[in-house]
């Protein structure tokens, strides 16, 4: 027998539009470590009582797919928080396994070109370039969008043994994959249409379903360890690396920067992913981090290589870090005290030491700058 449920319906019910997605990560408590970077101490460290658990801390690495989609699997949080979104039945079928009444789902007789996404964290799955008429009842594909978004496991349920497939991103049951599909992968994927939402080609795309939109900025707020540390947990930010930058010489050792005669300055560069995270928003978790009063320095660590400064990649960013910096001083957010933070044209980034990337995690040091999500 050749189908893909345990037939339990509860009659055919038109699935909903999916939520919007809205990554977050787990709540920090506020680290106000106010020292210099340095060793782990009962100060801020990750049993210190002002600093963050590490644990709450932690960011699952980025994972993108070849087609360029942001797959890193999402917390069980996330995912009950999208989920309540869903109708009932959806609700039934990709979180429990379910499935819909053959002949009942409302993606079967679709035949419009167009994507189909997860219900749940809207992640594209399925294109109606590999859609087929099985005649089992429900919307079959040849094929994925992209293997890296969905995932395959053995389902032993119902005296069977089947393949299920779920969402790489979510986990949502999609429904399970068998072997006598056409040509040319020879395979039938066997969808629920409760677990999908259409997003017909040439309509406007919701954020969740699009693919990263990767931009760089850069950083300089004194001692690079704690800079990127929370960079790298910002939500959206996928990747953070610590460098040097603004100096005259070509790749500087961390002494030649130390000694303060190139002229760079310890700069964070950031990739972020601009359909979840905004530039402006990088600029002000950069002014919540450090205090750019502070002039060629940062806490303890003094010299030229701690200056506060944004290393623009365009005019755009310029305009937006140039206002911020506006709004800041017209709000008095710090007093009396002038904002010091040079905004200039980027130069050529040079990634530090190995030994410098990641310091915070590997080491558990803590340093002077504060969370600023
Ligand atoms: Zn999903």
């Amino acid at each position: 027998m050749l189908f893909n449920s345990d037939a339990r319906g509860d009659g055919c019910s038109r699935t909903t539009a999916g939520p919007g997605l809205t990554r977050f990560l787990a709540g920090f408590a506020l680290a106000f470590a106010v020292a210099g970077c340095g060793p782990s101490s009962s100060l801020a460290g990750p049993a210190g009582g002002d600093g963050e658990s590490p644990g709450k801390a932690e960011k699952t690495r980025t994972v993108v797919s070849k087609s360029g989609y942001d797959v890193t699997p999402l917390s069980k949080e996330e995912v009950a928080r999208l989920a309540k979104k869903l109708d009932p039945n959806s609700y039934r079928v990709t979180q429990h396994a379910g499935t819909e009444p053959a002949f009942c789902g409302n993606l079967l007789d679709n035949k419009t070109d167009g994507v189909y996404a997860c219900v749940v964290c809207g992640l594209p799955l399925f294109t109606s370039d590999h859609k087929f008429n099985s005649g089992t009842g429900w919307p079959s594909f040849t094929r994925e969008i992209d293997p890296a978004h969905v995932s395959r496991k053995t389902d032993a349920s119902h005296d069977m043994e089947r393949v299920e497939i779920n969402c790489a991103r979510c986990g949502a049951h999609l429904g399970h994959v068998f072997t006598d599909g056409p040509a040319p992968t020879g395979e039938r994927h066997c969808l629920n249409s409760a677990s999908m939402k259409f997003l017909e080609k040439g309509a406007p795309v919701p954020a969740e379903s699009q693919p990263v939109k990767l931009e760089t900025a850069y950083f300089a707020a004194g001692c690079f360890w704690g800079v990127e540390h929370w960079f790298e947990r910002g939500p959206g930010v996928l990747d953070a690396v610590s460098g040097y930058m603004q100096g005259s010489a070509g790749k500087p050792t961390y002494e030649e920067v130390s000694s303060g005669r190139t002229g760079h300055a310890e700069t964070v560069k950031v990739v972020y992913d601009a359909n979840r995270i905004t530039y402006r928003r990088l600029v002000e978790a950069f002014f919540a981090m450090h205090d750019p009063t502070q002039r060629d320095r940062q806490g303890p660590d003094v010299g030229t290589q701690y200056r506060s400064g944004i290393w623009t990649a365009d005019g755009q960013q310029r305009k937006v870090a140039e206002a911020v910096i506006r709004e800041l001083a017209d709000r008095k957010a710090y007093g009396e005290k002038p904002i010091v933070t040079a905004v200039e044209p980027s130069k050529e980034f040079w990634p530090a030491e190995e030994y410098h990337q990641e310091y915070i995690a590997r080491t558990g040091a803590f340093c002077h700058v504060k969370n600023p999500w």
